[in-house]
This record gives C-alpha cells, structure tokens and sequence, in this order.
C-alpha cells in the first residue's frame, strides 16, 4: 500500500516536473528568441552611424573628416549654361600607387594625352579675390582644372579651398610652405614635415582628405622625396609647358605664352598659378583661345584620396589652436573658488 502510495506520489510528481518543464521551454520561446532577433541585428554589417540614423547622406559626412563633416556631395553633371563652352573631353582617374609621375618637363614616362588634350593646373593657392577669378573662369566654360594648394595658405582660406572642392575641381597639395625641397640645407626630416604638413592642412581645410597629387615647388625635385612620395603613393605634377604666369607683366603675355607653347607641342599639362592676379584676368580669354583652337579639357581625378599620417593631422589641429564655440571672457569661464 505504502509502495503503491509512493508510486502514485512519484507519478504525480513526476507528471508536474514534465508539466514545469514543459512549460518552461515553450511558454517562454518568445523570450527566447528575442536576443537572437538583436544579436542578428547586430551582426549586420551597416556602419555605426547608418545604424543610428537611417539617413543614406549621413554615413558620407563620418569618413575621415579631421575637425568638421565633408560638404555634401555635389552633384556630378551640372547642366551648362553655355552651348559654346570648352567644358570637359574626358575624365581621368589616375591610380597613384607607387608614385607615378606626370608633365615631361620631367617624367616622360606617361604619355596619356591625345593630340589637342590638355590638363589646367593651378598652384600655390587658395587665395582671396585670385582664386575665386579663377574658379568663375573655369565655371563659365563649364570646364575643371587640377589645384595643388599650399598647405599654409589652405590654413588661411579654408572657406576658398572648399569652393574649389564644392565646384568638382581636383585638389592636391605643394607643400606646407612652399620652400625649395630640393634646397641642401633641408634635413630628410624637414622635407618629409613640409610634404605630410601640406596634406595634413588641405585635409583639414577641406573637411576631406585631397587627392594624392602633388607638385614640388619651383619644380625641384628632392630625389629622395621622389622616392618617398612613391611610398605613399603620391603622383608627382611636372609640366609640360609653364605659363610663366608669375612673372607676366599683363594678362596678353601669359595667354600668349600658353598658346604659342600649346600649338607647338600639340597638347600638354599647363601650369598656371590661382595665387596671380593676371592669371584670374587672362582666362577667360585663354579658355576661349583653346576652345577656338580645338583643345579639349581632361579632368584628372585620384582613384582614392590621400592616406594622411594621425601625427601630422595631430600637429595642424594643434598649430592652429582651432577657435572653440565659445566667446565668454575669461573671468566668465574660469573662477577661483579657493586662494
Ligand atoms: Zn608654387
């Protein structure tokens, strides 16, 4: 009786504890599944900031801006306004690994111009009034040109640089503060400092890190920074043939200069300087001569922007004591509690 009692006891127990367990593992499946819903979540591979806001522009605005978010992308084709405009024959993207190098004042290497082809590049801006010149000559001909800004001046005039990114021209780099790299008094230290400062600025006055473009100042060529540009991967602007814009007494004699050059070589990547005065007032004629004469404009753009190092990006915030957003005066700010 008491072993018959006893079984009917463990049978019930038993029944219960299937019961319980039962139970247990299917009531609570939704519980369950809950966490595999959000581990799932997580796994998926969006970008942190696409997570947070589902907005497709916003995820642009995170890539490696140094200290504000990169100007929203402009749009690639804007109409022409002028049915007679030089405007662009072709875009080329250039991959710099290993530091190609361009213009057969020095490398002859790349011979990538057709007949009639021909690259506007400007150096040692961004500057006031001159640069914006530039930026509306080359925009009323619908046509881009290449900036190699120096790094000092792109530090003054951040708001120009940006106009010039924002009007889809390409922008490189001539260095921090354009002195003689190929000068022997320069240590091997100093004349990497001038290249990867250069960079280091125009990134931050842009928002975005440039093109891995450059061109030595005056043309001189440090043969072991040659060497070192092609380690990061930075092509190297020469010329094929040089305005002499910087020693022009008027706007005719740099038109003249260009276009005497440009029809006897046939083609070629001309240098002029955003920085001149002469250089803003002769282009709109310039243009107009070129497209007279049958030239046609190459737009040439990087394959992917320029790696810069942490420690320079580092130094430029640190040289310019970027201004913080507030302008309480001191004693609003910092109070002694205790002497
Ligand atoms: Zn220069």
């Amino acid at each position: 009786m008491r072993n018959a009692f006893g079984l009917m006891l463990a049978s019930v127990v038993a029944a219960v504890v299937i019961a319980g367990v039962w139970f247990w593992t299917s009531s609570p499946r939704a519980d369950v599944a809950a966490p595999q819903t959000v581990a799932a979540r997580k796994a998926e591979p969006l970008p942190p900031a696409a997570a947070a806001k589902p907005a497709p522009k916003d995820d642009v605005q995170v890539t490696a801006s140094l200290t504000k978010p990169a100007p929203a992308p402009v749009a690639q084709k804007p109409a022409c306004a002028n049915p007679d405009a030089l405007g662009v024959a072709r875009t080329v993207v250039i991959d710099t690994t290993g530091g190609p190098g361009f213009g057969f004042e020095h490398f002859k290497q790349l011979d990538f111009l057709q007949d009639k082809e021909v690259v506007l590049t400007f150096d040692d801006g961004p500057w006031p009034n001159n640069t914006p010149a530039v930026l509306k000559a080359l925009a009323e001909e619908c046509t881009k040109g290449l900036f190699l800004a120096v790094g000092k001046h792109a530090t003054y005039h951040p708001e120009i640089l940006k106009q010039v990114a924002a009007a889809g021209h390409t922008v490189g780099t001539h260095t921090w503060s354009h002195v003689n790299l190929n000068n022997k008094k320069m240590t091997e230290q100093q004349v990497k400092d001038e290249m990867e400062k250069g960079f280091s600025a125009v990134k931050m006055a842009l928002g975005q890190p440039p093109a891995p473009f450059f061109r030595f100042p005056q043309l001189q060529h440090n043969p072991a920074a040659v060497t070192y540009l092609g380690t990061r991967n930075v092509a190297m602007f020469s010329t094929d043939l040089d305005s002499f814009d910087f020693r022009s007494s008027n706007s005719e004699q740099i038109i003249n200069t260009v276009m005497t050059k440009v029809d006897k070589l046939g083609k070629g990547i001309i240098l002029m300087h955003d920085f001149q005065k002469l250089t803003g007032e002769a282009l709109p004629t310039l243009l107009k001569r070129l497209k007279a004469g049958g030239y046609k404009v190459v737009h040439m753009k990087a394959k992917t922007p320029f790696d810069t190092l942490p420690e320079y990006d580092a130094m430029m915030v640190k040289d310019n004591k970027l201004p913080t957003v507030s302008s309480r005066p001191v004693g609003a700010v910092v109070q002694t509690v205790s002497e």
